[in-house]
């Protein structure tokens, strides 16, 4: 065997992909019977409900996930968001386009808009168009080779507005155009950065932030059938390329033997001499007979992070918008948007019946948690979700509904704790050298949100290409 993966998160998915496209041999191990952990689609009593992640881009022209259908032809229906999602708080309900013209029009008739707003909009539309090619062209993050390098070099000028951005947090970009106390923009922003960067505005990085705000505006799309008939397509097209996934064969010790690693998993033993673990640093800790000070430096990261409280509903849905639809729901805008105060809601799409059933739909609706959170108050946290769901979206007619709590996602994810969405991205250097992915031992990596550049389905995947095609550069292979 040439590599082993552990994981079919997007984060395996992506560097087994890469590998056995390159004609590596891979073996892809995952705990589950199902591909894609945090945005893996499971089924319960009938039910088929979107474990976490519910929006997916990458699906724009040239963009990677676009690249992979096309080229391998996977089994994929991305359907466009008319609207991307519905901000509502006490007194306001702010549709976000899918489009940041459309967004900005629509911001500056609001009441008392400030006239920054354009500039404001313009400013991170510029690094977001700076930063988001990166990711339809993985090679240049961070640059791989000379040629990499004179790419960097042709796009120069677009780096600019980075520049501008450098070493600030939003807030301060928002002060600087006088929209910062703009209610309905801040709440916008605030609530979008939490769950795109894990933070807010007065803590995230400008650079990371401002772009990630594109996560609404770039084409985003809902996978039909759920986001887990992504992680089956790129299972397919692994196993197209000639690589074998092993699903329920949970990888259980890792040691060096020579030049190689060996694997021990449940159903059997495998060298290799590269391994790609698509797991939390302290899960790769725990399959190692010794510690890497590397593993546990990262982890500190990571739990500088959250984890998910989430109620998986079934909901009547004749009198709903007929397509796949996203609210955020804040009960309390003066409260942190964490907690069940702010609740991301996903609802399917009416014809996707095989789902729910005739009439009904499913819905995954999540929130943030600190950790570590005693049972009490994950209670809290439920009860606090449903207030904010009966209160903001009266609409969605209830009819079953299933609780999970960190320790639910330890489980679909093989989580320790259930730390999950990556560590926030705050203003800090720490973000920019973790751009250049080094193997944590010789021939061992790790790939997953915890890693550079995390926090999505396709960050993780394009993270994973960028691993596995560092690792292909060093010859570990052959
Ligand atoms: C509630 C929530 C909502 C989100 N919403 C969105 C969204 O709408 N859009 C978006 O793009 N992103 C979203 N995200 C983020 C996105 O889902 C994650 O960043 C991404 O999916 C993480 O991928 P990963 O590569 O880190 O792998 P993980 O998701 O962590 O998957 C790891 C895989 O490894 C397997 N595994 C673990 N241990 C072992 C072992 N010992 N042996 C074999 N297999 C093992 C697990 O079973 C799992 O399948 C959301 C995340 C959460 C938690």
């Amino acid at each position: 065997m040439d590599a082993i993966v552990i994981g079919t998160g997007f984060g395996g998915l992506g560097a087994a992909l890469t590998l056995a496209k390159a004609g590596a041999e891979v073996l892809v191990l995952e705990s589950l019977n199902y591909p894609g952990g945090c945005a893996g689609t499971f089924s319960r009593s009938g039910r088929r409900f979107d474990a976490g992640a519910t929006v997916a881009a990458g699906f724009g022209k040239g963009q990677l996930f676009r690249q992979w259908m096309d080229e391998l032809g996977l089994k994929v229906d991305p359907v466009a968001l008319v609207s991307a999602v519905e901000l509502r708080a006490e007194g306001l309900a702010l549709t976000i386009p899918s489009d940041r013209s459309a967004f900005a029009a629509q911001l500056a008739q609001l009441p008392g808009a400030p006239p920054g707003i354009h500039d404001f909009i313009v400013q991170q539309g510029r690094v977001a168009d700076a930063l988001w090619p990166l990711f339809a062209d993985p090679d240049l993050l961070p640059p791989l080779s000379l040629a990499s390098l004179a790419k960097h070099a042709g796009r120069a000028g677009s780096y600019l507005p980075v520049v501008a951005t450098l070493g600030r947090t939003v807030e301060g970009v928002m002060r600087k155009c006088g929209v910062a106390d703009f209610f309905p923009l801040r709440l916008a922003v605030d609530a979008g950065l939490q769950i795109t960067v894990q933070t807010d505005a007065t803590h995230a990085d400008a650079t990371f932030g401002l772009s990630a705000m594109d996560f609404w505006l770039r084409e985003p799309v809902h996978i039909r059938g759920g986001m887990g008939n992504l992680a089956d397509a790129l299972v397919e097209g692994i196993r197209g390329l000639g690589g074998t996934v092993s699903f329920a064969d949970r990888a259980k010790e890792i040691h060096r033997d020579g030049a190689h690693w060996i694997v021990r998993h449940r159903h059997g033993r495998t060298r290799a001499p590269l391994v790609i673990a698509n797991l939390l640093p302290s899960a790769l800790s725990s399959l190692l007979p010794a510690p890497l000070p590397m593993l546990s430096s990262l982890q500190k990261q990571v739990v500088r992070g959250w984890g998910a409280v989430a109620w998986f509903l079934v909901i009547r849905g004749q009198h709903l918008p007929p397509e796949a639809f996203h609210l955020q729901l804040v009960l309390d805008a003066t409260a942190p948007l964490t907690d069940g105060n702010h609740v991301l809601v996903s609802i399917s799409a009416a014809d996707e019946v095989e789902r729910a059933g005739p009439g009904l739909r499913v819905v995954t609706a999540t929130t943030h948690v600190r950790l570590p959170a005693s049972p009490s108050d994950i209670e809290r946290v439920q009860t606090l979700m449903r207030r904010t769901l009966d209160l903001r979206a009266p609409e969605l007619i209830i009819v079953e509904a299933l609780p999970a709590s960190p320790r639910t996602y330890a489980r679909f994810t093989g989580r320790p704790e259930g730390w999950v969405g990556g560590p926030p991205r705050e203003r800090g250097l720490s973000n920019y050298t973790a751009a250049f992915p080094r193997p944590v031992a010789e021939g061992l990596y790790l790939v997953g949100d915890s890693t550079f550049p995390g926090q999505s389905t396709l960050a993780t995947a394009v993270g994973g290409h960028r691993v596995a095609t560092l690792a292909l550069r060093a010859g570990l292979m052959h």
